[in-house]
C-alpha cells in the first residue's frame, strides 16, 4: 500500500457516507431504540447474476437472531490455525495492493480444501479485466482459520448453526443470500498476513451468497473493505470482483431501485455516474467524455444510460450493463476499467530499485530496477534520463551504470532518472496516466569520495 492511498480512501468514504445517509436515513430516523451495536453498510446480491441491494448489519454478532458468532477458540493441538500462505506474491507489500483471503467453516483436516477454494476464487476474479492484466501489482495471501465444525450457519436452512472461526452465516438480517461474519475475528486473522488492504472471506458452502462490507476504516479497522462469498458456488466469485471495484476503483453501483424515483441532487463525485447526458458531458469535458461513442467490452457503446447510483431517473451510467450494475456480466465498461487501473496505481508502485532512489551515488555504481510484471491491457515502458535528456539506447534496461549511460567524469554532479510509464490504451485521462507513471532518480556525485549511503 502506498501512503497516497489515504486521500483516495477518504474520498471513497465521503461518498459512501453520502450514499449511506441517503439510503438509510428514513429507516433509522424512525428507530427509537438506542443501539449499542455498531452497524456498518453491506451490499449483497439476492439473485445470482442479478442487481445488488444495500443494508446495514452489525459488525460482530447478530444478537436479534440468536446467531452466535465465533463461539469457540480454535481447537487446541497441532493445527495450521493462523498460518500464512502465499497465493501470489509479486513484490514488497509497501509497493503492492495486498489482498488477504481467510477461510471459514473449514476444520483442521480441511485446510487443503480452503487453499484450493482460495486459488479457484482468485483465478475467477483475475479472469476478469483489468484484474487479469494488473495482477503484478497485487499480493495475495491466505490465512488458515481452523473451525471446530465444517460448513457455516444458515446452510442449508436458517435454523442450522455451526461453530466456526469467523462466525460467518447466511440469513444475515433475515436475508438468505447475505453472508455476514464477525469482523473483529476476520481482522484478527487478517492481521497475521504482512499487510491487508482488502480482505476476502471464503465461507465453506455450495450455496450461493456473499456480501461486501465498506467503510471499515472509519470504524478503526486497518482495511476498508471485506468481501464474503461462498466457496463452492461459481456465481459467488463475481461478488468479490464487484466489491473490490468499490474499494480499489472507487466505482459506484450502476443499478437503481424503482422506489428511489428521480435524482434531484447535483453531480456526485462518482466516476461512473453523472447527471449529464452525452451532449452536455462532452461539452463540459467531464466524467467519461473521452470514452463516449466507443464500443465497449460489455457489448454496447459508451454513452449515457439513465439509472445509476441507486436512482432510476435523472442520473446516468456509461453503458447499458456492466459488472457494476449486475453480476450477469463479467466486464467492467471502459470508464470503469480506467478507474480500476487508476486505483491499482494509487495503491501499488510498479517500479522499485536498488540502491533506493533519492540517494547520492557514484557514477560507477550499478543501479538495478525491477518493474512489476504486467500483461495484456498494460503497456509498461521504461526510460532512462541523464540530466533530463532521454538515453534512447537504454530504453527498457533494468540494470545500468551511470557512467555507461553517459554521465561524464567532469567533476560536476548529475542526475539519473528512470521512468516507468504505462501506455495502456485503457487509460485516456492524463491524470490517470500520471498516476500510472513512476519516477526514481539519483544524484550522481562527481568525485570518488563516497557520500552518505543511500537507503
Ligand atoms: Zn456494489
Amino acid at each position: 500500500m502506498r501512503t497516497s492511498r489515504a486521500a483516495a480512501i477518504s474520498v471513497g468514504l465521503t461518498l459512501t457516507a453520502l450514499l449511506g445517509a441517503a439510503v438509510a436515513a428514513p429507516a433509522f430516523a424512525v428507530d427509537p431504540e438506542p443501539t449499542h451495536e455498531q452497524r456498518v453498510g453491506v451490499e449483497y446480491f439476492p439473485q445470482p447474476g442479478g442487481e445488488g441491494r444495500r443494508t446495514e448489519v452489525p459488525l460482530t454478532t447478530e444478537a436479534a437472531t440468536g446467531r452466535a458468532a465465533a463461539r469457540s477458540a480454535a481447537p487446541a493441538g497441532a493445527t495450521t490455525d493462523g498460518q500464512v500462505g502465499k497465493l501470489s506474491v509479486t513484490g514488497p507489500s509497501a509497493d503492492r495492493l495486498d489482498v488477504v483471503i481467510v477461510g471459514d467453516g473449514y476444520t483442521a483436516g480441511q485446510q487443503d480444501a480452503f487453499h484450493t477454494a482460495a486459488a479457484t476464487k482468485w483465478a475467477a476474479i483475475t479472469g476478469i479485466e483489468p484484474y487479469s492484466s494488473y495482477q503484478g501489482l497485487m499480493n495475495v495471501w491466505t490465512v488458515d482459520a481452523v473451525s471446530a465444525e465444517s460448513g457455516i450457519s444458515g446452510d442449508p436452512s436458517a435454523d442450522v448453526t455451526k461453530d466456526t472461526a469467523l462466525g460467518s452465516y447466511f440469513w444475515c438480517s433475515d436475508t438468505e443470500r447475505l453472508i455476514c461474519a464477525d469482523i473483529d475475528k476476520v481482522a484478527s486473522y487478517a492481521a497475521k498476513a504482512p499487510e491487508a488492504d482488502l480482505v476476502i472471506v471464503i465461507s465453506h458452502s455450495t450455496k450461493y451468497g456473499g456480501a461486501g462490507y465498506s467503510g471499515l476504516e472509519a470504524e478503526g479497522y486497518p482495511f476498508d473493505g471485506v468481501s464474503t462469498l461462498s466457496s463452492d458456488n461459481a456465481q459467488s466469485s463475481m461478488i468479490a470482483a464487484h466489491e473490490i471495484a468499490h474499494s480499489v476503483g472507487l466505482l459506484a453501483d450502476e443499478y437503481a431501485y424503482d422506489s428511489y424515483g428521480t435524482w434531484s441532487g447535483g453531480e456526485l463525485p462518482d466516476i461512473n455516474s453523472s447527471i449529464f447526458t452525452a451532449e452536455r458531458m462532452a461539452a463540459n469535458r467531464t466524467k467519461w467524455y473521452r470514452w463516449l461513442g466507443e464500443s465497449d467490452p460489455t457489448g454496447g457503446t459508451v454513452g449515457t444510460y439513465e439509472g445509476s447510483s441507486y436512482y432510476p431517473f435523472g442520473i446516468y451510467r456509461p453503458t447499458a450493463n456492466s459488472l457494476m450494475r449486475a453480476l450477469n456480466i463479467s466486464d467492467f465498461n471502459l470508464p470503469g476499467r480506467e478507474a480500476m487501473i487508476a486505483g491499482f496505481y494509487r495503491e501499488a508502485n510498479a517500479l522499485s530499485s536498488k540502491p533506493g532512489a533519492s540517494g547520492a551515488i557514484l557514477r560507477t555504481r550499478r543501479i538495478e530496477v525491477s518493474q512489476a510484471e504486467l500483461t495484456g491491457l498494460a503497456a509498461p515502458e521504461l526510460s532512462w534520463y541523464v540530466d533530463g535528456v532521454r538515453v534512447r539506447r537504454a530504453q527498457g534496461l533494468t540494470s545500468v551504470v551511470p557512467a555507461a549511460l553517459g554521465v561524464p567524469a567532469d567533476g560536476r554532479t548529475h542526475t539519473v532518472r528512470v521512468e516507468s510509464v504505462d501506455r495502456t490504451e485503457s487509460v485516456r485521462d492524463p491524470r490517470v496516466r500520471a498516476e500510472a507513471t513512476e519516477k526514481l532518480s539519483w544524484t550522481v556525485k562527481a568525485s570518488g569520495r563516497k557520500g552518505p549511503e543511500p537507503r
